[in-house]
């Protein structure tokens, strides 16, 4: 048999085509080839527009932190591994050794554990208070505290912080606000509207929407702050892969009927559930009998989110009753699918809380949040009245 003529590895040019591709292409290269040094130093030196390395950034990360810019007021905005990588972006591209950072005391779980574990390591103060409480949070402050970080909404009590308040405060002494808008997204509120400085998002969750990614995205007020987020992050290797990134982008285009439908389900799902007999009750932020009611009704413009939260009457037996006789529903710790999900934080996200803690948050054995998705409204009273009936009879 004949050898096969020898060549170079150089792959065959991409196939001209007159009509162009609806899609956003999807470009794994992790290198891109430059034509001399001179063009290279061009590149580096912001002369030149390119990409050379993918962890230094590559187009579909690009197109997709435009988009999530576009959607929160920011520009420059950029897209990392996880929502943690995100978090990480900020801490460590803002903080140094000798400062303080002030938390929310009802982050997400692995914030906290970021602020309880990682930062202290580093020489980085931290400690928390109440964001519903912008005293509670003025008297925390600290002369060397460089940046507050909160949510707008916690997880999974639903309280609403006073993130107008407190970006005054920061505004004040000079404080950067980091905001975790993950869960509340840019349809319920835009914390730079409300003199946030920076924004971070879990784009795993309802942004991408689908169960099916894990990235982060980060923005900052200041270019100068986005510019040593971004330094730090490239040094870090934060950065995300280009699959995810696409996969993502073709999540967004679907965001907002996503995020409309699931809502006006989860505020029919809350009325609906609270007057069952077994209930305890339900925490929804557009219900007038929630602590943060009146907030939420100006902060969020009357949106109350895709989450609700109930407890039920009983213990571990009503609770494993619930989740095995809601058999439609992924029992998943994880928010944001298009899929309506149920956790249960007292095993899951806050089991690492003394069960005292827990008590003092409202989180005992009987509390569940679900993260209602886009199904048909009546099929999801149906089977959660079915769940509640079960726990009850357990
Ligand atoms: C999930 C989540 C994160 C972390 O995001 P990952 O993509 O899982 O790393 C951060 N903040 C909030 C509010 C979240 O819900």
């Amino acid at each position: 048999m004949a050898d096969t003529p020898k060549t170079l590895v150089r792959r065959t040019p991409w196939p001209v085509s007159s009509s162009r591709a609806v899609v956003t292409p999807l470009q794994p290269s992790v290198v891109y080839a430059s034509a001399s040094p001179d063009a290279l130093d061009d590149q580096y030196e912001g002369r030149a527009q390119g990409y050379t390395y993918a962890r230094e950034g590559h187009p579909n990360a690009d197109v997709l932190a435009q988009k999530i810019d576009g959607m929160e007021g920011a520009s420059g905005g950029f897209i990392l591994g996880s929502g943690m990588a995100a978090v990480t972006a900020a801490m460590l591209g803002c903080l140094k050794s000798g400062d303080h950072v002030l938390g929310g005391d009802q982050l997400y779980g692995r914030s906290m554990r970021m602020m309880a574990n990682e930062l202290p390591r580093l020489g980085i103060e931290t400690s928390l208070a109440d964001p519903t409480d912008v005293a509670a949070m003025a008297a925390a402050l600290r002369p060397n505290t460089r940046m507050i970080l909160i949510e707008v909404v916690s997880n999974p009590t639903l309280r609403v912080a006073d993130l107008t308040g407190i970006a005054a405060l920061a505004r004040d002494r000079g404080i950067l606000l980091a905001v975790d808008n993950t869960f509340t997204t840019p349809r319920g509120v835009r914390p730079f509207d409300h003199g946030a400085d920076i924004v971070i998002h879990s784009v795993t969750k309802l942004l991408a929407g689908h169960s099916d990614v894990t990235l982060g995205y980060v923005a900052a007020r200041d270019p100068e702050v986005g510019a040593e987020m971004l330094g730090t992050s490239v040094t870090l290797g934060l950065t995300p892969s280009p699959f995810d990134c696409w996969l993502a982008e073709r999540g967004l285009y679907s965001f907002e009927l996503r995020y409309d439908r699931a809502e006006e389900n989860a505020a029919a799902l809350a009325d609906a559930i609270a007057p069952l007999p077994g209930v305890k009750r339900v925490l929804y932020p557009m219900r007038s009998d929630h602590p943060d009611h009146n907030r939420a009704v100006h902060l969020l413009n009357g949106r109350g989110g895709a989450m609700v939260t109930f407890e039920i009457e009983g213990g571990r037996t009503q609770t494993n009753a619930l989740v095995q006789a809601a058999e439609n529903i992924a029992f998943a710790p994880t928010l944001g699918d298009i899929g309506t999900t149920l956790s249960h934080p007292a095993t899951s996200s806050h089991r690492a809380l003394s069960p005292e803690r827990r008590a003092a948050l409202g989180l005992g054995e009987g509390v569940f949040r679900v993260s209602v998705g886009v199904e048909p409204i009546d099929l999801l009273i149906e089977e959660f009245t079915k769940a509640i009936s079960a726990a009850k009879h357990a």
